[in-house]
């Protein structure tokens, strides 16, 4: 492999310091990415060399050594420079305010990139269909789609990725796993974290945006794809592309099928409206629930419940493949009362698969019992395992841009039908379940 520059802008911030360092930290501990110049740039005056290369130390772990460049990127001329300073083609990633990469984006059109440049962008990527396809065509004109990596750490979790392990290469799960076995698809996401100080993000993106809209449909594409001949990027993101395409809502009535609440005091927290940097007016909601129809001849008529929400009081962190029931369960066989489900964990990685058996005692009495195992850890964490697809040039794990689109597609129904009051903004004391009107109770 070449010699590699890793450009950040926006190198001063949270993301910089909490996952991106941390994450190349690790690529270069493990001996990928020898001969690695990092540069480092923002607007603040207060940063230098000195500076960076301590941030560097202490959240990569590593000293790679780096250079900090005083760039205001939305300017051609800042950018210049900043390009100019790399080896050769850089990786240039985006650690900025969304609006700040849009406007850098545009800065880009008069400066002359390196061949073989590649643009790396965080989520969430454009506000909509419609800005996010603006985006992709902007991207269009600065470099080719196989060098432009959207980043959606969730495919960089090893857990997440043993989805496809799981699926592919077993023959036990794959066959069932269709509208004729399957009743219901839950993919849940809810942590014990409140907000955290990020209001300036949060509270104009709201759990929908956040986390449906990225994270949780991506899990989906893995759960509902249909086997890729290869992980070749092209292979694999065509087959994710189709099962997006496929994905609405469960039916066309947005109060129907999704939900919005917002945590109140509770446990430690104080109400989020009362939050620092909130605007309660906006209605940001810290919990979403929809249910989306993946429309394919394999999931017809197969609910898959998406949910992120913040401040929950037990965290839970998984995909659950419900079973139908079993056709017919013989005369004098009781206690079959629970559907078999299988269940990905993500934190703790684990597999887990219920289904009912003889308990002991009464041979004809059955009782659920779950099989269990735990997914081996995976060598580099998310941002690493991001980091690598970048410098390898290989965008199998990046949002390829018609996907982009296709996600904000999906939940734009209901982000109109929220935004026109059309859904109620339930409540929910911060520590307990969330609300009682969920949509997947029971
Ligand atoms: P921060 O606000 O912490 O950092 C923003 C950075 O952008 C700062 O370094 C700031 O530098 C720089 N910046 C702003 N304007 C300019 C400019 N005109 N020229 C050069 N630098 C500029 O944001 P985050 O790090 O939290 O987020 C960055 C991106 O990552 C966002 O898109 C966010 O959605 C995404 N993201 C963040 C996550 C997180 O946990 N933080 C998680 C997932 C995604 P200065 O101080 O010098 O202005």
């Amino acid at each position: 492999m070449t010699d590699q520059t890793l450009i950040i802008l926006g190198a001063s911030g949270d993301l910089t310091a909490r996952l991106l360092l941390p994450g190349l930290g690790a690529l270069l501990k493990a001996g990928h990415v020898p001969g690695l110049s990092l540069i480092g740039a923002a607007v603040d005056e207060g940063w230098d060399d000195e500076r960076w290369r301590q941030r560097v130390r202490e959240s990569a772990g590593v000293d790679p050594g780096g250079r900090w460049i005083r760039a205001d990127v939305t300017r051609a001329e800042d950018l210049r420079t900043v390009i100019a300073a790399a080896a050769g083609p850089p990786a240039v990633f985006f650690a900025l305010p969304p609006a700040v990469t849009a406007r850098a984006c545009t800065a880009l059109l008069d400066v002359d990139l390196p061949e073989g440049t590649r643009l790396v962008l965080e989520k969430p990527f454009g506000t909509s269909s419609g800005s996010a396809s603006d985006l992709n065509r902007l991207l269009a004109r600065l470099v080719p789609e196989s060098r432009v990596h959207r980043v959606d750490h969730f495919l960089g979790k090893s857990t997440v990725l043993n989805i496809l392990g799981l699926r592919f290469a077993n023959r036990i799960f794959e066959p069932l796993l269709n509208n004729t076995h399957v009743a219901a698809v839950d993919i849940v996401f809810d942590e014990a974290l409140g907000l955290e100080n990020r209001a300036g993000y949060y509270d104009h993106a709201g759990a929908l945006a956040d986390m449906i809209q990225s994270h949780l449909l991506q899990i989906l594409g893995l759960l509902a794809m249909e086997a890729p001949i290869s992980l070749e990027a092209g292979e694999f993101r065509d087959r994710k592309a189709d099962v997006l395409r496929a994905t609405r809502l469960w039916t066309p009535d947005p109060a129907e099928c999704s939900r919005r609440a917002r945590y109140t005091a509770g446990s430690s927290f104080i109400s989020y409206a009362d939050e620092p940097g909130v605007d309660p007016s906006r209605q940001t909601e810290t919990l979403a629930e929809l249910v989306l129809a993946v429309d394919t001849w394999r999931w017809s008529g197969v609910p898959f419940r998406l949910r992120s929400g913040k401040a929950i009081g037990s965290s839970r962190k998984e995909a659950v493949i419900t079973f139908r029931k079993p056709p017919r369960v013989p005369d004098g066989l009781t206690g079959c009362d629970q559907p078999d489900r299988l269940r990905i964990g993500f934190g703790p990685d684990t597999l887990a698969l219920d289904f009912n058996i003889n308990g002991p005692g009464d041979p004809f009495e059955l009782d659920p019992v779950s099989l269990q195992a735990e997914f081996g850890a995976g060598e580099l964490p998310p941002y690493g395992e991001v980091l690598r697809g970048v410098f390898d040039d290989d965008p199998t794990l990046s949002i390829r841009a018609d996907v982009a689109e296709q996600c904000w597609r999906i939940v734009e129904p209901v982000t109109s039908a929220w935004r026109a009051g059309k859904v109620p903004l339930l409540e929910y004391a911060a520590g307990s379940r969330g609300p009682a009107d969920s949509l997947l109770a029971g």
